[in-house]
């Protein structure tokens, strides 16, 4: 009786827009008492444009934009594309980098126009005005990063996606269900507290500036101190994190690295489907038992 009772469960799954790997995935969803949702692409849209360009004194803003787009051009990530298609639209057209690399979670780094450009976070000090747009960007939500020219910063752009519509509700729900939402990011803490905030989810539930492979040790952590954790995730920068959580759920319109080290897909990367998953396999097993 209860593997017949499991198969209904995963067809109604499909119905609702959930791809189950397998009938047992939905005993270890009955037990999840935390959500960790990944920021970028899962409770944004992880579309990206360009809004701000600051320039250092003595800069001109479209020096920041050419050299900036020209690195961002040969990256994939969303603020990468944002970045690039922003820069090639206001200055009309941009040089090929002589040397290209991503530093995942960081930015990218290479050589244009024979100079060492570095865009994405900065170690080093800023000159006031650029501390100050960064800081006033960030508050409201915004992702700045750094431009740098031979270790030096030469402006700061920032970029901004929306929050999806349905992720507040989304966020109510999983409360309902007796679920603590945790938000789980590679960005910075201000930027990651705004969304936070729109969504419903505690500043004390928010965990940022996390690299990319310390996302996996976040999950294993709340693991150790005896949560059961269910994580939602869209890059490939989460799949580690979704294969070690009890549950990992990855957005339909995500990579296919975090689909694959996935238990269910959110076909159409709604974030409320998580909790129509979790409803339905406690009612599934409430069938069987
Ligand atoms: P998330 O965990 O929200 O999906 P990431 O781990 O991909 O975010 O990125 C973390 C941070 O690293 C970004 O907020 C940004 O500051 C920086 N970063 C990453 N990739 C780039 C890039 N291509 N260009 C500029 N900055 C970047
Ligand atoms: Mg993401």
């Amino acid at each position: 009786a209860t593997p017949t009772a499991l198969m209904v469960g995963t067809g109604r799954g499909a119905q609702l827009g959930i791809l189950i790997k397998g009938p047992e995935v939905l005993e270890s969803t009955r037990r999840v008492d935390t959500v960790v949702l990944d920021k970028t692409g899962t409770v944004t849209t992880g579309r990206m444009t360009l809004r701000e360009v600051h320039a250092a004194e003595g800069t001109a803003e479209k020096d920041v934009l050419r050299l900036a787009g020209a690195l961002e051009h040969a990256s994939e990530h969303p603020i990468a594309r944002a970045i690039a298609a922003g820069a090639e639209e206001r200055t009309g057209g941009l040089p090929a980098p002589e040397h290209f690399e991503n530093a995942p979670g960081v930015g990218v780094r290479g050589r244009v126009e024979g100079h060492e450009v570095t865009v994405g976070r900065f170690p080093g000090a800023l000159p006031e005005n650029l501390a100050r747009v960064k800081a006033e960007a960030e508050a409201e939500g915004r992702t700045a990063v750094v431009v740098a020219r031979d270790g030096e910063a030469l402006g700061v752009l920032t970029v901004a996606d929306a929050v999806k519509e349905t992720s507040a509700e989304a966020v109510r729900q999983l409360r309902a269900l007796g679920l603590r939402p945790v938000l789980l990011t590679g960005d910075n803490r201000a930027v990651a507290e705004a969304v936070a905030r729109a969504v419903g989810i505690d500043a004390g539930d928010v965990i940022a500036e996390v690299l990319p492979e310390e996302k996996v040790g976040v999950v294993r952590r709340l693991r150790d101190e005896g949560r059961v954790v269910a994580m939602v995730g869209d890059g490939v920068n989460d799949a580690a994190a979704l294969a070690t959580a009890d549950l990992g759920l990855a957005m339909g319109t995500g990579t296919d690295a975090a689909i694959e080290a996935s238990d269910l897909t959110l076909v159409r990367g709604d974030l409320r489907v998580a909790a129509d998953a979790i409803r339905l396999s406690r009612r599934t097993l409430a069938t069987i038992k």
